[in-house]
């Protein structure tokens, strides 16, 4: 070490230049931890679908804050380095978890009503900022979260982006013990939303059209599965009376386009997945039949319904 220069130790790094040209492992400095910040070693990043329309900057939406050169990924789980002189409820030492949501302001209208994600300001952990393809990366102290003991870290990974995604849907959806879910889709999100919805109590059906991903849902425990490349999954389903809730991880337009009339009324369609296409749902769709009267009176006598049911004689 020279007097006057600051030593910076070195990392492996896998960095994006340009789109669509494949990432270079590359010598880089290691982030420095400003106050507030945790320095991390990294070790486990999961692989998520965004991270391809990050590289390939096909994304009309990401490609504007999308920093370059780049570190990618943000489903990063590691141990604590070092910390900044400000930091006091993470100690050297802890594993942490880094989600894609890499820092919110805490003050903008979305912070204050506790929905966060939506933050006007945010900076996004591998798009706006250096991701966990590395061997080191720093984040906000206030943003890493503990990985409880008992969970390794290539296991709690995937759970920083995947698994908040379908968690935070069937938490919306209010999924109660003995409600019906079906799963559309069972690639990195769909199998963690089997998991967690079987978790919370459901009966939960996947539909995919890969027989061998059908038989991994039902190791992960669901109840039933349907391949929609072979069977009428809409009839299926509602001859078992619709679910409570249908989750749809896959980008196929056609998923969504089975998965709403599999829905009972009143149930929730929620869309995770990010179709290319335009989604449209005819509104006949949404209104209740006619035989569902006395369903609809009860829910409205009950005070379960917000806005107004529609009855469709059909
Ligand atoms: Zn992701
Ligand atoms: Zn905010």
């Amino acid at each position: 070490m020279h007097p006057g220069f600051v030593e910076i130790d070195a990392m492996k790094a896998a960095i994006l230049r340009e789109f669509k040209v494949p990432l270079t492992l590359e010598e880089v400095d290691q982030p420095k931890p400003g106050a507030h910040d945790v320095l991390i070693q990294v070790e486990a990043c999961g692989v998520c679908h965004s991270d391809l329309h990050v590289a390939d900057g096909d994304s009309p939406q990401l490609v504007p804050i999308t920093k370059r050169p780049l570190i990618l990924g943000h489903e990063i789980a590691g141990r604590v380095i070092e910390k900044g002189a400000s930091v006091n409820h993470l100690q050297v030492g802890d594993r942490v978890g880094i989600p894609w949501v890499h820092w919110t302001c805490g003050e903008c209208e979305f912070c204050r009503e506790g929905k966060e994600n939506l933050c006007v300001k945010q900076q996004i952990t591998g798009v706006t900022v250096d991701g966990g393809y590395a061997e080191f990366v720093k984040a906000p102290a206030s943003h890493a979260l503990k990985i409880p003991e008992g969970l390794s870290c290539v296991d709690a990974a995937p759970l920083f982006c995947a698994g908040v995604t379908v968690y935070r849907a069937l938490h919306q959806a209010k999924i109660q013990p003995g409600q019906r879910l079906a799963v559309f889709g069972v690639g990195g999100l769909g199998h963690l939303a089997v998991q967690i919805g079987q978790g919370l109590g459901a009966i939960v059906t996947a539909i995919d059209i890969s027989d061998e991903k059908l038989a991994h849902a039902r190791r992960l425990g669901a109840s039933a599965t349907l391949n929609a490349g072979t069977v009428n999954v809409v009839k299926e389903v509602r001859r078992a009376g619709g679910v409570h809730a249908a989750l749809v991880t896959s980008a196929a337009k056609a998923a969504y386009d089975t998965a709403l009339p599999c829905v009972r009324p009143t149930g929730m369609l929620l869309v995770v997945g990010l179709p290319s296409e335009s989604l449209c749902f005819p509104a006949i769709q949404m209104a209740a039949p006619l035989a569902q009267v006395n369903e609809a009176l009860h829910q409205l006598r009950s005070g379960q319904v917000s806005g107004r049911l529609v009855l469709v004689p059909r």
